[in-house]
């Protein structure tokens, strides 16, 4: 063998024996966020996906995944801050075939507490944060009491589970030869045992029994239903309350929605259709003759004091340490802090730095930094309201 074809073949040694073997449980927006982001931080690495459901059986297939976040604690507001920015690429790079949408919209509320949340929360990062004016709610609006709500209007993407997950899917397949495996896991130790490296743990509601070490107790579900419509001509977002909404995506329009906490019912029954369409039709009286083309119910994976982001190290049955990741239960907002906890979760699974995240994450507030710091908007003043009087 020539000098050359053996410095190759040693060469190609090296890089078999440090590949690394992970495995992943899940592909949902986490599990599938997550094989990316690891990929894009070190391409060699040998991944292999596990998932227990058909992908169009799973709670992230059926989402619109509007940008907005619940809890804005310091960590969540960076995961979304990074989710934001990997959307706005994809946007600019792929526009709609990426699953990635720009839309705009309004939140309507009474609480002007929460509102003043939505702009701690996320304000800073969306584009065109705006509070209504009197006549911008009064003309858009038919409100009972309509005196006593408030508005908000900005710009932010939908990642729709349906499009954005596969999308990302035929990447990790094509691009970066990831594997899927349809398998059902009892533990993380199962895989353990199997001789994987890293085991990461993006099994959305079933991460804390996945975990196998207690924190299940910590999950729980927050039961939801969406409507799908032809409301084509529907192309803004509106909430109001939180939970009364329609999310325009590429080629539908989704009506929400219920949140029953400790819920885990997958039936899709009649009474809380009424109730959602009931609500709906009361903000949006158009919505009348709108047909509803499909129906689905999911399980928001909520888990007492947020996602768990963490790494820790545990021994196979062989006695052989492996690195245990996990990256659960993101609640409502899976799809807002996805990307963002996916590349803390993958700089946790090959061992680089994460001192940006493990600061903030005993943090209770954070400033914004100063480039993205904007003047809050004016609430709507005196004079707003005497123009349409
Ligand atoms: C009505 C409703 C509306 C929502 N709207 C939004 C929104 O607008 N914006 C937003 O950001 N979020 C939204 N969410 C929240 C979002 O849907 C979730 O946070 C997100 O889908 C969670 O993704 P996940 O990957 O953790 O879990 P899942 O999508 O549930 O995926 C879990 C994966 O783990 C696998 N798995 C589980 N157990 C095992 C096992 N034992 N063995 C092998 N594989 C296993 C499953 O097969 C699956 O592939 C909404 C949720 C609901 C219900």
């Amino acid at each position: 063998m020539s000098p050359l074809a053996s410095a190759f073949l040693f060469q190609s040694l090296i890089v078999c024996i440090q590949a690394l073997n992970v495995a992943i449980i899940g592909e949902g927006v986490i599990g599938t966020s997550t094989a990316l982001a690891i990929k894009r931080l070190d391409k060699d690495v040998n991944i292999t996906v596990y998932h227990d459901k058909d992908f169009k059986d799973i709670l992230s297939h059926g989402i619109a995944g509007l940008f907005r976040i619940d809890d804005g604690k310091p960590i969540n507001r960076l995961y979304g801050a990074q989710t934001f920015e990997r959307l706005a690429e994809l946007w600019r790079e792929f526009g709609g075939n990426s699953g990635v949408q720009l839309v705009s919209g309004h939140i309507l509320s009474q609480s002007q507490e929460k509102l003043d949340a939505q702009w701690e929360n996320y304000g800073q990062v969306v584009y065109n944060y705006v509070n209504l004016t009197y006549p911008q709610l009064h003309s858009q609006f038919k409100l009972e009491n309509d005196e006593l709500y408030k508005a908000i209007h900005y710009t932010a993407f939908t990642s729709e589970g349906a499009r954005y997950i596969p999308w990302m899917k035929k990447l990790l397949e094509e691009t970066y030869d990831v594997m899927y495996i349809k398998q059902h896991i009892d533990s993380v130790e199962e895989l353990g045992d199997d001789g994987y490296d890293v085991v990461v743990n993006c099994g959305g509601l079933a991460g804390g029994k996945l975990a196998a070490d207690g924190d299940e107790k910590k999950m729980y579900p927050i039961r939801g239903l969406l409507l799908k419509t032809n409301a084509s001509w529907q192309k803004h977002f509106l909430y109001r309350d939180f939970t009364t909404f329609t999310i325009p995506v590429i080629d539908a329009v989704y009506v929400g929605t219920i949140k029953e906490e400790h819920n885990d019912s997958l039936v899709i029954d009649e009474e809380s259709i009424e109730k959602i369409w009931g609500a709906y039709l009361e903000l949006q009286p158009a919505f009348k003759d709108v047909e509803i083309i499909d129906r689905f119910v999911g399980l928001r994976p909520a888990r007492v004091g947020g996602a768990r982001v963490k790494a820790e190290t545990r021994n196979n049955t062989n006695g052989n340490e492996y690195r245990i990741v996990h990256n659960y239960g993101h609640g409502g907002n899976g799809f807002t802090l996805g990307w963002g906890s996916a590349e803390h979760a993958a700089r946790l699974a090959l061992g680089f730095d994460t001192s940006q995240y493990d600061e903030l994450l005993n943090r209770v507030h954070i400033d914004m930094p100063k480039d993205v710091h904007k003047e809050k908007p004016k609430e709507m003043s005196d004079q707003d309201r005497a123009i349409v009087k």
